[in-house]
């Protein structure tokens, strides 16, 4: 088991399919033996548009909510989520929408951190440990916010999918190695949904490969 790699699953939305992520989290285990970081997002599909919900106006929400966009809408995958979480899988925050959170005010960033640590608290009972940016879009009113509440913003150090706009990337990981002395695991970020080929988990199961022998 490498300690501070990490493979960083982005975009568990409820319509993931738990069959595909449950073969994708058990190739990584038996073929590189590395600790995923599970990147949950609360109220997704990719977007409703989140200023029209009246989900995203207040600190209130129910478990009886329901509707297909929550998360805990699809039971297999919070029953993958669970399993994995204890046996030692990490449980972050992707944001409590998909949402930039670059083009979102300091108050509206605030109140869906909150939510979304209070979800996942309510769901699998305990915090998570990192604030995974959607589109690892983030401020400097992220970073703080993150830190009174205890949450690592974790950057992506490669792609496994080739999702990420590296440069622009590797800059926010810098400005945050600058400010804030970045001292976290090392990971290497990949969508499940793109792994639905077998090509392109190949691919991803060779990077894990070599970043862990780095
Ligand atoms: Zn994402």
């Amino acid at each position: 088991m490498n300690e501070k790699l990490r493979a960083r699953c982005d975009d568990l939305f409820s319509d993931v399919d738990a069959k595909l992520v449950k073969k994708i989290w058990s190739r990584i285990d038996n073929e590189v033996g590395v600790k995923q970081v599970l990147g949950i997002v609360p109220r997704g599909s990719i977007e409703p548009f989140w200023k029209d919900d009246p989900s995203a106006k207040s600190l209130e929400w129910s478990m009886e909510q329901s509707g297909d966009i929550w998360f805990h809408s699809n039971a297999d995958l919070v029953l993958a989520v669970t399993e994995r979480v204890r046996r030692g899988d990490e449980l972050a925050l992707h944001g409590f929408y998909h949402s930039n959170y670059q083009e979102m005010t300091r108050e509206e960033q605030k109140t869906h951190i909150e939510l979304g640590i209070k979800y996942l608290v309510n769901l699998f009972g305990i915090k998570p440990k990192y604030f995974m940016a959607p589109y690892n879009a983030f401020n400097e009113d992220t970073t703080n916010i993150c830190r009174d509440k205890g949450l690592i913003i974790l950057i992506p150090w490669a792609s496994g999918d080739g999702a990420q706009d590296t440069k622009e990337v590797i800059e926010k990981l810098r400005w945050l190695v600058k400010n804030y002395g970045y001292q976290n695991p090392v990971p290497v970020s990949y969508h499940p949904h793109s792994m639905a080929q077998a090509k392109s988990l190949n691919s991803l199961i060779q990077i894990l490969k070599i970043m862990a022998k780095l």
